[in-house]
């Protein structure tokens, strides 16, 4: 899945369960559940071109504007961050490991997490994709919103 919605998700997460304890480790947990729901994020192969880089770019800067934007007020903004973060993070590790394969496939401790997390990547046609990265982005939005 694209890093928007991850990023709004995680935060979303940390929003609702401020616990640290709690929220930062399910906001992590999370990019596993959405990578599983059906998705497009047009499956960048490595090595990657800097082409890929630039929508890669492109795409968590306009998430991570709209997580400034919606968190701006929050007195615990720095933790939803956080959250936004980690909901990435999998995907961090799973570049450096698609970019490194050669170096860290040897290593099961780090073979094994992340080919489970390419095993659960349900792809779909960009439009349909799309729809269901935008809907999840919508729910995480109002949960950011909503203040009570
Ligand atoms: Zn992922």
């Amino acid at each position: 899945m694209l890093s928007t919605p991850h990023l709004l998700v995680g935060a979303a997460i940390v929003k609702v369960i401020p616990n640290p304890i709690i929220g930062l480790p399910l906001a992590f947990l999370s990019h596993f559940a959405l990578d599983s729901i059906p998705h497009w994020d047009g499956s960048p192969k490595a090595p990657f071109s800097r082409k890929i880089f630039g929508g890669i770019f492109l795409d968590y800067a306009i998430g991570v504007s709209v997580v400034f934007v919606l968190t701006n007020s929050y007195e615990n903004q720095y933790l939803l961050w956080l959250g936004a973060f980690l909901g990435t993070l999998p995907d961090f590790i799973l570049g450096s490991y698609k970019h490194l394969e050669n170096i860290f496939s040897r290593f099961a401790i780090v073979r094994i997490p992340n080919e489970f997390h390419l095993s659960i990547q349900r792809n779909l046609p960009l439009v349909n994709g799309l729809l269901t990265s935008g809907f999840i982005s919508f729910i995480a939005v109002i949960i950011l919103l909503y203040r009570s």
